[in-house]
């Protein structure tokens, strides 16, 4: 007996080859991905933002302090405004040096520092991944891929008319797509899995145009033209059916915490850096210029650090701006091109610190991350899409209202809506930049908890869902 291979053994042999080839070039690629920069080209950028700031301080005081301070011709103002100048200049540059250093020599703390590795954890056969377990994904992520006929037995049965899912869904829809760890599931099947949920459930899903499809499916009448006339033309009423849909991934379950470049369960809030090839605690970004990770052990003095590096470029840019363009009105100087590079770099640096200074400000008072900020901006993007379809363009008095309307069923995007939110804007604060003043402006102090353990606010349920108002604690309702 023949089979297909048999017929034709070269060919199959040749895909073979081919097969392996692509598998080994693959797993070449995929380790060279997973292996940290070269340690050279994390710290290239600290060399040269350390060398602008050196030549910041020589263009700075060797050519505009000097001068004036020698009451020399053409200089920006006499001895009574250079020694000032040199002074103000000299305090920041301390200051910006100062919290330089001191970012550059803490480290965010590493998750493999308090974590021993283990294997995945197992799961079910028929386990139902729901969604991205991506990096950057924590909560607010891609709306499940809750089938059609699954769609309408939800959401009749809440009474505000959502289509949440039950608590315990994974074993009650049959028809969810269904991943074994054991069987590696790889970042890229998730990725791909976590794009194809995000294209299906992309909006609020019309839970109208669901109830008026099961009436007509119970009485055999079907027709999809029908399901789309189901849909009420937008009102000035609130539309009750329509509420907020906020991720049902459950993020804080062991199997959305395993990393599995570093093979161990990561803590809450831990990601992957690729740069720096291992798990920072509560990672928030990646910075070349100080040639590590941001996370749980120097957030603070990151802010510290781009509060006074702030201040310094800005005094740096406007005096040595003011003295360019009074040289450049006397038509016996010539322009002195390292004051030009000086400013340039000023500004910059000016426009870089301040924006990252107001944006770190913004994340600290309603704690969350960078990269925990991304699910909350989608999120909104979505709801601002649905609101979009459901009133016209003009009609902000309606959006308004059914946002606020939502606000009361769940609370806030991002504030009660946020896992970390620890109850106001004070304590989010002084729980990353210290409980005194001189913490939030000097390096000194350090944040409150260990990095490892978060409280989880007790909006969200165990496994880290959001949970509607009306299920909170009593006494946050
Ligand atoms: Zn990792
Ligand atoms: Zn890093």
């Amino acid at each position: 007996m023949v089979d297909g291979h048999g017929d034709h053994p070269n060919e199959s042999k040749c895909c073979g080859v081919v097969e392996r080839a692509v598998e080994r070039s693959r797993e070449k690629s995929e380790r060279r991905k997973n292996k940290p920069q070269p340690w050279i080209v994390l710290k290239l950028a600290v060399g040269m933002t350390a060398g602008i700031l050196g030549y910041a301080f020589y263009v700075y005081i060797g050519r505009l302090c000097v001068p004036m301070i020698r009451d020399n011709d053409g200089a920006l103002g006499g001895r009574n405004i250079g020694i000032p100048f040199l002074i103000i200049f000299c305090l920041l540059g301390i200051m910006t040096w100062w919290t330089y250093i001191k970012i550059v020599f803490t480290g965010p703390g590493k998750a493999r520092d308090y974590t021993s590795k283990c294997d995945p954890p197992i799961l079910p056969a028929n386990y139902r991944w729901w969604g991205s377990a991506s990096e950057i994904d924590l909560g607010g992520g891609p709306f499940i891929p809750v089938p059609q006929d699954q769609q309408q037995v939800q959401s009749t049965s809440y009474p505000h008319g959502g289509t949440e899912p039950s608590s315990d869904g994974h074993t009650t829809i049959p028809s969810a797509p269904s991943f074994n760890m054991s069987e590696h599931v790889s970042e890229k099947n998730k990725h791909s899995q976590a794009e194809e949920n995000a294209g299906v459930m992309d909006t609020l899903p019309p839970v109208q145009r669901v109830r008026v499809r099961a009436e007509q499916l119970n009485n055999g009448s079907a027709q999809p033209k029908d399901i789309e006339q189901g849909i009420p033309a937008p009102s000035n009423q609130l539309p009750m059916r329509y509420t907020r849909k906020p991720s049902s991934t459950p993020v804080l379950n062991p199997e959305y915490r395993y990393c599995h470049k570093d093979g161990f369960l990561k803590p809450y809030r831990a990601h992957h850096c690729r740069a720096c090839g291992t798990c920072i605690l509560k990672y928030d970004h990646h910075c070349p210029w100080i040639g590590q990770c941001v996370g749980a052990r120097n957030h603070k003095f990151f802010v510290n650090f781009l509060f006074w590096a702030m201040w310094f470029c800005l005094w740096t840019f406007s005096t040595l701006l003011a003295n360019v363009i009074k040289m450049n009105q006397n038509p016996r100087n010539d322009i002195d091109p390292q004051q030009v590079v000086i400013v340039a770099f000023a500004a910059l640096f000016s426009i870089f610190t301040s924006t990252l200074l107001a944006t770190h400000i913004r994340m600290i008072l309603y704690n969350f991350t960078t990269v925990e900020s991304f699910s909350m901006s989608r999120m909104k993007e979505r709801e601002q899409a649905v609101l979009g379809r459901l009133f016209k363009i003009y009609q902000f008095g309606e959006k308004r209202r059914a946002r606020k309307q939502w606000d009361t069923e769940w609370g806030r995007i991002g504030i009660e809506g946020n896992i970390w939110y620890l109850g106001s804007l004070r304590s989010n604060w002084e729980s990353v930049m210290g409980h005194s003043v001189l913490y939030w402006i000097f390096p000194i102090g350090e944040s409150d908890g260990d990095g490892i353990n978060w409280t989880v606010n007790p909006r969200f349920d165990k496994e880290g869902r959001w949970r509607p108002r009306r299920e909170w604690p009593e006494e946050l309702r």
